[in-house]
């Protein structure tokens, strides 16, 4: 039977790490902040004294962290990830990071011998609870189809594409998007109350026709009643743009809407409210009233 590790017990990775507990896979983790295991352990899971130790007991280790240098942080040192990589462990990093990020840690893993692939995923705090994500695979395909059975209780929708790079690179265009249209929904509520038309009636507008999406449809609902409750950290919001737009310079594409944006989430960041939901982007817009 395979031995799974999952690293990062955040928001998305205790929510996730559960979804494989529940499915009856052997499971070890590990979070940097004791204590996040606790429900884990409830489920099963064997709860390890370092990132090393869930390497070192697991035959596929999954990783959910919060950028870049987190993901990088956890391979290092004695206690890292790469201090029990070995030739047949594979690693499976979910985090959204950049391409180079992804790259460095696959040759750092495959130099030990392991096999590495990236899979950051599209969805949020509940699509990660109900095993319903987009997982953005991409790189080592025999990792990839060893990963299979658990990435499948993981996600609803599980793509690989292509080299590694791949994954992160669709993980941030997506995300700059998301950002944008966050933007978008906030300053049209900003606008609607403050040229004296009624916020519910825009929402209602809004999901009426071409522009209806979930996001809209549930951001819209919690932003009017002033409910900032975090599924996704306005802080990793603002990572994924600041790293979208090296993307963009690292491809030549201009991206002036994305900067724009990535402004507004840095005014939201120093009015304090980077662990806030993303959708509190909303009290950093000029005029903006909650009904
Ligand atoms: P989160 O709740 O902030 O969790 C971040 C995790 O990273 C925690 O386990 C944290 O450990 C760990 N971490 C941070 N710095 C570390 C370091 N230097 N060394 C070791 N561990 C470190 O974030 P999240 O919402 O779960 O997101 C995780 C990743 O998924 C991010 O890359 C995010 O962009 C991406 N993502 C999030 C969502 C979402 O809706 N939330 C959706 C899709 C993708 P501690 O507990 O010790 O701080």
């Amino acid at each position: 039977m395979t031995r799974y590790g999952f690293i990062g017990l955040g928001i998305m990775g205790s929510a996730m790490a559960a979804n494989l507990a529940r499915a009856g896979f052997d499971l070890t983790v590990w979070n940097r902040t004791p204590g996040r295991g606790a429900e884990l352990e409830g489920l099963g899971a064997t709860v390890a004294a370092s990132a090393r130790q869930v390497v070192a007991d697991s035959d596929i280790t999954f990783a959910m962290l919060a950028d870049p240098a987190a993901a990088r942080a956890v391979c290092d040192g004695d206690a890292g990830v790469l201090a029990a990589m070995a030739p047949g462990k594979g690693y499976v990093d979910m985090s959204t990071v950049d391409p180079a990020t992804a790259l460095a840690i696959e040759e750092q893993v495959t130099r030990r011998g392991g096999a590495f692939l990236e899979a950051p995923v599209s969805g949020s705090r509940k699509p990660a609870e109900e095993g319903s994500l987009i997982i953005l695979a991409a790189g080592n395909r025999d990792l990839y189809d060893r990963s299979l059975p658990a990435l499948e209780r993981l996600g609803k929708k599980i793509m690989h594409l292509g080299p590694t790079g791949n994954g992160a690179r669709m993980k941030l265009v997506v995300n700059m998007v998301m950002g944008q249209m966050m933007a978008g929904l906030c300053e049209g509520m900003a606008l609607a109350g403050a040229s004296g038309l009624g916020v519910p009636d825009l929402l209602e507008v809004l999901d009426a026709g071409a522009l209806a999406n979930p996001m809209f449809r549930l951001k819209g609902g919690l932003i009017q009643r002033g409910d900032f409750t975090t599924s996704f950290p306005l802080k990793h919001m603002q990572k994924d743009l600041r790293l979208a737009l090296a993307l963009g310079e690292q491809s030549g594409q201009p991206l002036f809407a994305a900067a724009a944006t990535n402004e507004l989430f840095k005014r939201a960041l120093a009015l304090g409210l980077g662990t806030a939901d993303f959708s509190a982007l909303a009290s950093a817009v000029d005029g903006f009233r909650r009904p």
